[in-house]
């Protein structure tokens, strides 16, 4: 299916003729226009010390190589968006690794590093997770975070209809603490991203403000800091000097809140967390009442506390009920052992997944075992994280939050690097940088 037909099916026809005007105001035929754009948004973040991921088809790449790479002599990091703009979901696995590797190929030549992929459309299959991480990738960026800030139900039915058309096309996910962290499926760490993109609230709801736009990212925003987790912002470079109020404004916001908030290009935040996941944190007993903890792994690395009293060590109140321990090894004393105690009958994987998130796992014979740890906060998950993608997601956010909502004494590793209490990370996709580039997107995709 090319473009055009693409486009209707997804966005309507009138959409799609208001899309084509807008083409005309954004774009110019020299690189200039989107040259402002780009820098508008690397301007924004230089101003606290950050700098934004961008994700371009390779085919744009190799027709602007020279602006492209002064962006990333900027400090912003620049990552694959296909080949050529077109869906992966349309693809055999054979046909992605193909057009993946020609994509490789191109950045290779035109000597520009990557090391993260962003499907366009956010269109990733399974296929796709095996694909970039046999091809060497790092991390991808694609499952859509859907934050619960727009009234629907306040909508006029043909903009709600467009706007529910984005939430299935871009295969949104619940938000919860679980999808608001990074993860790894096999060698690939994958970061979430999120919707409504200013896309959906320019030309789907019809938004025409930046106020309004740049007080919605901040309440989203507002919801990610409250649940420690990222908040990864897709915002089309097209619309970087439309956005920039916006964009200001929600940096203003991450700045502001009580505990810090880690501005991070995405290649940062998977590093980070490939370095997390290989950090352990253990706990051992130390005589009644008292536990030893030891973390073994990166130094950026710290460990947060709740219903237990450090001694001889410095501790940090860290938000209402919570320390943060910078030590590598210190002692508690608590009631309860501070871990999260799994039933033996339970999967491997439960463990694992639990480990992933920070957390010191011990393994106990049934949930009502007396041993040393006796700890209060017990998984018995027998059947598993589950089969399905959906009910993986469904079962893995439920058990964080039950980790997490419990009272019972726990220490864990931090979500974040240093002081971080959340993240963001400010990434657009580069569909085109020239009107040419527009309209032979249309050709490529066929
Ligand atoms: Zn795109």
């Amino acid at each position: 299916m090319n473009l055009v037909a693409f486009s209707i099916r997804t966005k309507g026809l009138s959409n799609f003729s208001r899309r084509l005007w807008t083409v005309f105001t954004r774009f110019g035929v020299t690189p200039g226009p989107t040259r402002r754009a780009l820098f508008s948004i690397v301007d924004g973040l230089r101003r606290y010390d950050a700098a934004p991921t961008f994700f371009i088809p390779a085919t744009v790449l190799r027709r602007n190589p020279g602006v492209i790479a002064e962006v990333a002599g900027s400090g912003a990091e620049i990552g694959v968006h296909g080949y050529v703009h077109n869906d992966y979901r349309s693809l055999t696995r054979t046909a992605q690794l193909e057009q993946t590797r020609r994509a490789i190929s191109v950045f290779d030549d035109v000597k520009m590093p990557h090391h993260g992929f962003r499907n366009p459309y956010l269109g990733w299959t399974e296929d796709s997770v095996g694909v970039f991480a046999e091809l060497g990738f790092a991390y991808d960026s694609n499952e859509a975070v859907l934050h619960d800030v727009i009234d629907t139900a306040a909508l006029a039915a043909a903009i709600r209809d467009g706007y529910e058309k984005s939430l299935a096309l871009f295969q949104a996910i619940p938000c919860s603490r679980y999808t608001l962290r990074p993860h790894i499926e096999g060698a690939l760490v994958r970061v979430p991203t999120s919707i409504p993109d200013d896309e959906m609230l320019f030309d789907r709801l019809r938004l025409t403000d930046a106020g309004q736009v740049g007080a919605i990212w901040s309440e989203v925003l507002r919801r990610v800091y409250i649940l420690g987790g990222i908040y990864t912002l897709n915002l089309h470079p097209e619309r970087g000097i439309l956005c920039r109020a916006a964009l200001d404004a929600l940096l203003a916001t991450a700045s502001a809140q009580p505990l810090p908030v880690w501005i991070a290009r995405i290649g940062d935040v998977a590093g980070w967390w490939r370095e997390r996941r290989a950090t352990t944190l253990t706990v051992t007993p130390d005589g009644a009442g008292r536990w030893c903890v030891a973390v073994n792994g990166s130094p950026r690395a710290s460990v947060l506390a709740r219903g237990v009293a450090v001694v001889g060590t410095p501790a940090e109140e860290w938000g209402d009920d919570l320390l943060r321990i910078a030590a590598r090894d210190f002692t508690v004393e608590a009631e309860r052992a501070p871990v999260v105690a799994v039933t033996a009958r339970t999967p491997d994987e439960v463990r694992d997944f639990l480990a992933e998130q920070g957390y010191p796992v011990v393994t106990v014979v049934t949930a009502s075992d007396d041993d040393d740890h006796n700890s209060a906060c017990v998984v018995d998950l027998p059947g598993g994280l589950g089969a399905t993608r959906a009910e993986q997601i469904a079962r893995r956010a439920a058990l964080v939050d039950q980790v997490e909502g419990s009272a019972a004494p726990l220490v864990r590793l931090a979500l974040w690097p240093n002081r971080y209490h959340a993240a963001l990370a400010v990434s657009g996709d580069i569909d085109s940088i020239t009107v040419q580039d527009f309209f032979l997107r249309i050709l490529e995709v066929r």
